[in-house]
């Protein structure tokens, strides 16, 4: 049957999509009209003519057919909305989710911003004074001072926002510097004048062999049209973001914009002030420092041309550019890519829909690519790029592997192996800093009892509780509370107590061993307040401290030179998580955190700890073998059936009463049975979640399995239909394409 009828949207704005109107598409238009279609409609009583989006077609009206007016007119094409629209209707059909979660995902949320002045500081003195300046201010402990005009000495004039920002620079500290007649500061109308900038962009690196081979390779591709995804597999320090820029560099002369995606955390002051000095103004940011009138502000200028370059987290895909040529996934096997409410979407697929949408290229780049894109680059659908030398100097480090059982039956009692201490001595001796990374927050110490087992937990989540140095238990899940138990609520025993290691102890056992040293922590708790992350890594990059003890934000970003020894105290943690992931994460992990070794002239040494030391992911990570890494995963993935070899479907159940779920599981899987074996796909479950509660709710899953994505996406349609007649919504059934996260 034909799709006569639309749903419009009269007004583009993420707060106007739940408000869809009926219209007939009449025949003389019906050529015309698609998803993302701009039409003219007539509105209201008096029928005026306004401007609406089409954002769905239907066979069947929603609306009393005896009401229903005409589209007027219609416009395909060209407009930014079209894409954005068309973009939000294949998340939709892929993903699953409603048209409106879809453009509420992908449509700016408009808000008017205040006409904010763009302050710029500006400094008033010679490149060198401002560094005599700084070295005095350091002395005298005026470390935000310092901070400033060491900032300075690269570029003269730095943005007043990124200043406050990312360097966490207050008020009276320019003021002070300001009087010193050191610095000044200029508005925007200052900063547009052309003359002021060119002085301050700098021009790229020559490029190595290796790094210009990708650049021509691209580009030869793109100047004969050719579009594809490619991805660089290349270290830390290899030269990729130069490669990119280099890229960045070529699109843009030719009138495109360019998308760049970056994990948040890696976001750093260091790398917006690299892009500025190359691209000037043209380039913009997207955080979540940024409220939420500065973003649409973004939107704004992207969409007038004003910037051609915006660097951000996955939302930043949504930049309403008119015309993309290049799409850039820095660290792509970042978790934080994948949207964990729904719609599910992967940033990597979504940007490959965005660049078949504008016709752009797609580069994606990573030490340790996901399993997914390695996988494709193997199988020839990507083109494959390999950096091999670190350009910033220093040498791969040495790692050794403890085995802790052995520590165990030595009668080691402590969480540092023998090997472990005598280099923590050796570094402390020698004045050099130390990295001790543990892999999971949450260990701090499940309470249990030794006399009956007992486990403490949350009474609204099916996990453990932790027990905090304040003394109290605390639920990482809902933030659940209660005073510490003396003894065993169920059998009364005094033996109830802490179990393993977190920070916190860490950092305890490590004072109790190594005497008063200065421990610098962070993990979820020390990073609390937006600006802690980068106030606790700059403290350790002035060497503030001679040891940082963290979970994974530690590892990522970040070059610490004056790190000689990175110890990973329990490496597998994260492999005993229920998650077919868990050994692609740990391999990540523990490539990364060993990689924080040795990145000055000094050789670095790692040490990894483990339970289970012959496992591949870790061997493999200690020998920064990446591609035997891959094949040894792909081979687990294949038996088990998981992605990349096979796709797979999670679909999620959230229920108020306890069985609830797995009856709504066992309906859905009764329904699929037909299809299920018309079409060889399997089904396992439904069975409880990993963790099978949270804030009160029953969590359930039923998982569906196939080498044909499509025939997944075909069930998922099916189900949508049936969960939409017995008004079952996204609150209760969710779907999660090839998850990432253990459920
Ligand atoms: P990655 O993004 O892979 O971590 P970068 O592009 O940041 O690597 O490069 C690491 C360091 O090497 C940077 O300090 C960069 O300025 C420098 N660098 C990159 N390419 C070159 C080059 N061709 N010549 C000299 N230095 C380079
Ligand atoms: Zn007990
Ligand atoms: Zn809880």
């Amino acid at each position: 049957m034909q799709k006569t009828y639309a749903r419009v949207i009269i007004d583009i704005s993420h707060e106007k999509v739940d408000r869809p109107f009926c219209y007939k598409v009449p025949e003389y238009l019906l050529e015309k009209v698609e998803v993302g279609s701009c039409v003219e409609v007539p509105f209201g009583k008096g029928n005026t003519l306004r401007k609406g989006y089409v954002i769905e077609l239907m066979e069947k009206p929603d609306f009393a057919l005896e009401l229903i007016k005409e589209i007027r007119n219609a416009q395909t094409g060209v407009q930014v909305e079209n894409k954005l629209i068309k973009l939000a209707h294949w998340i939709r059909e892929e993903y699953g989710s409603t048209m409106i979660q879809a453009l509420q995902t992908v449509l700016p949320v408009k808000q008017k911003v205040k006409q904010k002045e763009n302050r710029i500081l500006l400094r008033k003195c010679t490149k060198e004074e401002a560094n005599l300046q700084a070295e005095i201010c350091e002395k005298k402990h005026q470390v935000a001072k310092a901070r400033v005009l060491k900032a300075l000495v690269e570029d003269e004039q730095i943005p007043y926002t990124l200043l406050t920002q990312k360097l966490h620079v207050t008020a009276s500290t320019i003021n002070s510097l300001k009087k010193a007649g050191l610095v000044e500061e200029i508005s925007e109308l200052t900063y547009r004048n052309p003359l002021k900038n060119q002085g301050t962009l700098t021009k790229g690196k020559i490029l190595s062999e290796a790094q210009e081979k990708i650049v021509n390779d691209v580009w030869e591709d793109y100047k004969n049209g050719i579009r594809k995804t490619y991805l660089i597999h290349g270290i830390t320090g290899s030269g990729k973001t130069e490669v990119y820029m280099a890229l960045i560099e070529k699109v843009v002369a030719q009138g495109k914009a360019v998308i760049m995606l970056i994990p948040e955390i890696a976001l750093t002051f260091q790398t917006v002030m690299r892009f500025q000095r190359r691209f000037g103004d043209r380039v913009s940011i997207l955080n979540s420092t940024l409220s939420a009138g500065e973003k649409y502000d973004q939107c704004e200028r992207a969409k007038k041309g004003e910037i051609d370059i915006i660097i951000g987290p996955r939302s930043a895909l949504f930049t309403p550019f008119e015309n993309v040529g290049l799409i850039l996934i820095d660290e792509e096997h970042e978790n934080t890519y994948k949207s964990e409410s729904m719609p599910k979407y992967h940033a990597r697929e979504v940007a490959e829909e965005l660049a078949r949408l504008h016709g752009a290229s797609v580069v994606l780049g990573s030490a340790t690519p996901s399993m997914e894109s390695y996988h494709k680059a193997m199988v020839g659908e990507y083109g494959l790029f390999t950096l091999k030398e670190r350009l910033t100097g220093g040498c791969l480090p040495t790692v050794y592997i403890e085995d802790l059982r052995e520590e165990m039956k030595k009668g080691n009692r402590t969480i540092f192996s023998d090997r472990l201490q005598e280099l923590i001595r050796d570094r402390l001796e020698k004045k050099e800093q130390i990295m001790l990374f543990l892999n999971r927050r949450g260990y701090s110490g499940f309470i249990s009892c030794r006399s009956c087992g007992h486990v403490m937990k949350c009474p609204h989540c099916d996990v453990s509780l932790s027990k905090h140095t304040n003394g109290r238990l605390v639920c990482h899940y809902c933030g659940y509370e209660q005073a510490n138990v003396a003894n065993c609520p169920e059998c009364g025993s005094k033996y109830i107590l802490g179990f393993k290691a977190g920070t916190q102890k860490v950092e305890e056992s490590f004072r109790q061993l190594f005497g008063d040293v200065s421990i610098l922590r962070m993990d979820r708790d020390t990073t609390k307040t937006k600006d802690s992350y980068e106030e606790i890594l700059s403290d350790f990059m002035e060497e503030k401290a001679q040891v940082l003890i963290g979970t994974q934000m530690i590892v990522k970003g970040h070059d610490f030179p004056k790190v000689t020894l990175v110890g990973i105290l329990a490496a597998d943690l994260s492999l005993g998580v229920n998650d077919y992931r868990a050994g692609e994460r740990t391999f990540q992990l523990l490539t990364q955190a060993a990689g924080r070794a040795g990145r000055g002239k000094i050789p670095g040494e790692v040490v990894i700890q483990s339970y289970q030391p012959e496992h591949y992911s870790i061997q493999r990570a200690a020998q920064q073998d990446y591609e035997r890494f891959y094949e040894e995963e792909l081979m687990y993935r294949n038996l088990g059936g998981y992605p990349p070899v096979s796709d797979m479907l999670m679909i999620q159940i959230y229920e108020k009463e306890e069985q609830a779920g797995i009856l709504l599981g066992n309906r859905m899987k009764e329904y699929l049975k037909e299809f299920a074996f018309a079409n060889r796909m399997s089904m396992i479950g439904p069975a409880n979640a990993g963790v099978s509660k949270i804030n009160d709710v029953y969590r359930s899953c039923l998982i569906l399995k196939h080498r044909d994505k499509n025939v997944l996406k075909e069930a998922k349609t099916r189900l949508e239909g049936l969960l939409g007649s017995c008004g079952i919504d996204g609150k209760i059934v969710q779907f999660d394409f090839n998850p990432m996260n253990s459920f």
